[in-house]
């Protein structure tokens, strides 16, 4: 029996700064039904209050404890570590969330304890990407951390390289694994179970990421629900992964939840 949800925001909730039609009305119903949900966003692009802001300006209402970032996860991870001094490759308005920690300075090519890297888009070139591998090379004892994996994404001038296929390269470049949080990453699901304090086998991910939502979610031991908005494409359908239910969209949930209890 499902008592909870995880649920991913963009492409989901809204899609191209607009609500999904019949979301905002969905949230509604969970929140009359008292049925606990908690969001799981791989954004890396904003501090979790600036996600909140957008949403609202979208006539979205979510509070900032609702949201899971892969920022806020490893806030909690470098707490419990020797992880500082901190090289960050992330937006600048994400930094804001990690203000507590130590970091290197800007042109850094040594000294790091933990390389960060997160969805830095444009941001990116040659000098960039190399100076992260310089630092990971420096020290052997460097941390490479990856703020999810996820391989790209739909603006609305198409689809656009995200922070997976970075984190490979620094992979494959350094010769050492990344510590992954954000989906589709079993410890970040993990966090998000904890934080609603339900289990994963009584929990539904919803998103529009076949491999990172669903997939990751799997894996995990929760149940997979796909929408066909934001990043679907038919060719999702028919691959190795199964969600355990395809939606239209999320406006479709009520409907789905009901027939399950
Ligand atoms: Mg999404």
């Amino acid at each position: 029996m499902l008592k909870a949800l995880l649920i991913d925001l963009d492409g989901v909730i809204y899609q191209a700064a607009q609500p999904v039609p019949g979301a905002i009305q969905a949230l509604e119903w969970l929140d009359s039904q008292s049925i606990p949900y908690l969001f799981v966003t791989n954004t890396t692009s904003r501090p979790r209050d600036a996600i909140v802001a957008r949403l609202a300006e979208m006539g979205i209402q979510v509070k900032a404890r609702q949201i899971l970032t892969p920022v806020i996860a490893l806030a909690n991870w470098i707490h419990q570590q020797d992880a500082e001094p901190l090289a960050l490759f992330i937006p600048g308005d994400t930094r804001k969330d990690l203000h507590e920690f130590r970091q290197v300075p800007e042109d850094a090519e040594s000294g790091a304890g933990t390389v960060v890297v997160g969805d830095l888009a444009q941001g990116w070139s040659f000098e960039v990407l190399n100076r992260a591998f310089r630092l990971l090379l420096s020290n052997p004892e460097c941390q490479l951390v990856a703020l999810g994996m996820t391989r790209y994404w739909r603006t609305e001038s198409g689809l656009q390289l995200d922070v997976g296929p970075f984190v490979k390269a620094l992979e494959y470049a350094s010769d050492r694994p990344a510590q992954v949080f954000g989906k589709p990453a079993e410890a970040f699901f993990c966090q998000a179970l904890d934080i609603l304090d339900v289990r994963a086998e009584e929990t539904l991910m919803i998103g529009d990421d076949i491999r990172g939502d669903v997939g990751g979610a799997q894996t995990s031991g929760l149940k997979g629900a796909l929408v066909k908005t934001g990043k679907f494409q038919k060719s999702d359908l028919g691959g190795d992964i199964v969600p355990d239910v395809v939606l239209e969209s999320f406006a479709s949930l009520p409907e789905y939840w009901m027939a399950q209890h």
